[in-house]
């Protein structure tokens, strides 16, 4: 089996409900990790790799809906992180601004408030199930690439009245 995959799906800035969008549907996860499986880890490598800032990567931001995601927030092979099936087991310490972007919605971004510490449960392309504990950043990609999974974005999360703003410069890691 092997999956066609279609360019980065966006989001309309005017639409950012977005409700009809495919990446609006909640990610099913992986029964069986196959070479499908280790292609779309990949080709999600290879997509995010080739954006200048990118910091994670779900299934679903190409059209997959799947539970998988790339976070790599040093952008270097030995700081990559697969998660395939993550289950969070707690978000803890700190509430933490950070401005967040989106691959989905290029060239906006907006502070985004979360806890800076994450424990999670996911599997390896082995299918090995492994715990993995993050702080700081790359707590928020976490985070970020889990709420992918379920269908929300970072400006679901933002306070009344805030909304993404157009950015200059992308000079932030986005995800
Ligand atoms: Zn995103």
């Amino acid at each position: 089996m092997s999956f066609a995959l279609p360019a980065l799906l966006r989001v309309d800035v005017s639409n950012l409900a977005a409700s009809e969008s495919l990446l609006r549907q909640k990610s099913a996860p992986v029964v069986m990790i196959d070479s499908a499986i280790r292609e779309l880890v990949g080709e999600l490598r290879r997509v995010l790799a080739s954006i200048p800032h990118g910091a994670g990567l779900a299934a679903i931001q190409i059209g997959v809906p799947l539970q998988v995601a790339i976070v790599n927030a040093a952008r270097t092979p030995e700081s990559e992180i697969i998660l395939i099936n993550p289950r969070v087991l707690s978000i803890s310490g700190r509430l933490t601004w950070r401005r967040e972007g989106c691959l989905s919605l290029p060239d906006h971004a907006a502070p985004v408030r979360r806890r800076n510490t994450i424990v999670l449960e996911t599997l390896t392309l082995d299918g090995d199930v492994t715990t993995l504990k993050r702080r700081g950043f790359e707590a928020t990609v976490i985070q970020h690439e889990v709420d992918h999974m379920a269908g929300l974005f970072y400006w679901d999360r933002l306070e009344d009245g805030t909304r993404p703003c157009v950015i200059e410069a992308a000079f932030d890691p986005t995800t």
